[in-house]
């Protein structure tokens, strides 16, 4: 039985109902339950979850202004925030991500994939690694020392190559958009296309092989590396 709280903001009951029954299934008994996004803040306080499962589309507070609130408290800014949202709503899982969101479902969902993201979230928490160093399906990165080893042989990369993958890396099934690839690699306001981003993450496949196998590009939205559980 998995101990870790979650929390879902869903004005549609339904889909809040099917939420519940597939967590529980997967082993989730302490489940949290809004309808609105002033009810889930207020339970975000008094509960302090492990994760969040957010709704864009809500009546009265939208899930982006629940989201910028809960990033902007130092007592709920690492809770990962999950969002739930209707394919056309692109524009809106970019601001989300941006925000903070670490990852979007679309609905309808498939329960198998709900699970295995919620899992890889939360993984995160429990795995405690050097953080110099960083294994990874023998992938390992040396923040000390500047240096990829792909299966043992020390990989050619760019400082921006290198930057990339670490950050990647460092935080799978998080799904990252270009932009925040460009702010966290360059520093805020530097001048690269998101093109230039794409020309890069090209360069690193093809050094990488097939390990690259690992980095989904998450269409129209960004760029993952996809945890085992995905
Ligand atoms: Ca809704």
């Amino acid at each position: 039985m998995a101990a870790e709280k979650i929390l879902v903001i869903e004005d549609e009951e339904p889909i809040r109902e099917l939420l519940k029954l597939t967590l529980e299934s997967a082993g989730y008994s302490s489940i949290d339950m809004a309808a609105n996004g002033e009810d889930g803040l207020r339970l975000v306080q008094s509960r302090l979850p492990d994760l969040i499962l957010l709704d864009l589309m809500l009546p009265g507070m939208d899930g982006l202004s629940v989201c910028r609130q809960l990033k902007s408290q130092e007592e709920t800014r690492a809770i990962p925030v999950i969002m739930l949202t209707a394919r056309s709503e692109e524009t809106d899982i970019i601001i989300g991500l941006e925000l903070g969101a670490v990852d979007y479902i679309t609905k309808p969902f498939s329960r198998k994939i709900l699970i295995a993201r919620i899992r890889a979230q939360l993984r995160q928490f429990t795995d405690v690694e050097d953080s110099n160093e960083i294994r990874r399906d023998g992938l390992l990165i040396r923040d000390d020392q500047h240096e990829v080893r792909l299966h043992g042989k020390v990989m050619d990369l760019t400082f921006s190559e290198f930057a990339i993958l670490q950050l990647l890396v460092s935080h799978p099934g998080r799904v990252y958009t270009r932009n925040q690839i460009i702010s966290k690699v360059k520093g805020d306001g530097y001048p690269v296309t998101e093109r230039a981003i794409d020309v890069q993450i090209l360069n690193l496949r093809r050094k990488l092989g097939d390990w690259a196998a690992n980095i989904d590009t998450v269409r129209g939205i960004g760029y993952r590396y996809k945890s085992d559980a995905q």
